[in-house]
């Protein structure tokens, strides 16, 4: 087991700006151990009104479409031309701690992972989207009262991680490539609407004309959609994260959202209606934890499972028998 401190000295830590209590902090809230589920919420509660001051960008994309890339330049233009401090975190459920996980492989981010203005935290391994999420979210909280002022969450494009993450995050920046095809073919429907930003990467050599067709097509695509609740037109830019181009575009579109969305009151609602779901979403996860962890359950839940499958008794009666168990 880590070794653990007084909740105190983490949170003095943390606000001094320490990595490593920042760290071991993380290591805390990712801990699936009940005894440090107190010590996890106390260091959290303590650190919440030093939290909240940063902006928040969600990154996602299929594998392969440049995240890690892009991430280490636009995290270096961040930190080289706009002075700030940079937290990379990453949600992926699937990540083993032997397998390639995204920023499992920190080589990838070479510069950025020296970086003393910067702080990259690979995903927790072999947890479920629930445990990723909950963790990501408070770990987001302990960096900002580390002094990190842009948060950058980064997910795979696949399955139901990037719901996640754009349930924690101000911004939501979709990667795209151009070509291949069908420009909107492979691109879930639900992922485009929910993006703030659209930037077609590796938009170099070659590909360069490619991305600017594509961007043309992809803007017209989000014209299609509803205006957003928050008065935002979603953008649509191309960069290239080898070249370092485009970057500046992409820092001035987070920079309108955030103050379009501070004027008119929708930045604070939707971090308001965010704390509110995941308040629900932690209720939830407790019920559940507490319902499987019952012995009654433990001992009748296989034996019921049993007769589900061979059609004895309807999914809904099964379901509802257990849960009276509770
Ligand atoms: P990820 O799986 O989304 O994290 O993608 P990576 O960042 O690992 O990049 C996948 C491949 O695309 C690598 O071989 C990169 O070198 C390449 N790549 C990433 N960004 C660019 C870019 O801006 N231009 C070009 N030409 N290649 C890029």
């Amino acid at each position: 087991m880590a070794k653990r401190f007084s909740a105190d000295k983490y949170v003095a830590g943390i606000l001094a700006g320490d990595r490593v209590m920042l760290s071991r902090a993380i290591t805390l809230v990712e801990s699936r151990l009940v005894s440090d589920l107190d010590l996890a919420q106390d260091v959290i509660n303590q650190v919440l009104p030093h939290a909240g001051r940063s902006v928040r960008i969600g990154i996602t994309g299929v594998p392969g479409v440049g995240k890690s890339t892009f991430i280490e330049s636009f995290g270096n233009y961040l930190i080289q031309e706009q002075g700030k401090k940079l937290a990379v975190l990453a949600i992926d459920p699937t990540s083993q701690r032997t397998g390639g996980s995204i920023l499992g492989d920190k080589t990838r981010m070479e510069s950025l992972s020296i970086n003393p203005q910067a702080f990259i935290r690979p995903s927790p391994a072999g947890r479920s989207l629930g445990g990723v999420t909950r963790s990501t979210r408070e770990s987001i909280i302990l960096c900002e009262a580390a002094g990190f002022d842009a948060i950058m969450v980064e997910t795979v494009g696949v399955g139901q991680s990037e719901t996640a993450v754009h349930a924690m995050v101000d911004f939501f920046l979709l990667l795209m490539l151009a070509g291949a095809g069908d420009e909107l073919q492979g691109i879930k429907r639900g992922i485009m609407e929910m993006a703030d930003a659209i930037a077609i990467t590796k938009a170099d050599g070659e590909n360069a004309m490619k991305a600017k067709a594509a961007r043309a097509e992809y803007q017209n695509a989000l014209h299609l959609y509803p205006m957003a609740a928050s008065g935002w037109l979603p953008k649509v830019s191309i960069c290239s994260a080898l070249e370092r181009t485009g970057l500046d575009t992409i820092y001035q579109t987070i920079a309108e959202y955030v103050e379009l969305t501070l004027q008119n009151g929708f930045f604070e609602k939707r971090r308001h209606d965010q704390n509110l779901q995941w308040m629900y979403e932690a209720i939830r996860q407790g019920l559940e934890d507490n319902f499987y962890a019952h012995q009654q359950v433990k001992d009748q839940l296989p034996g019921i499972a049993e007769q589900v499958k061979e059609g004895k008794k309807s999914a809904f009666a099964a379901a509802t028998e257990l849960l009276k168990l509770v």
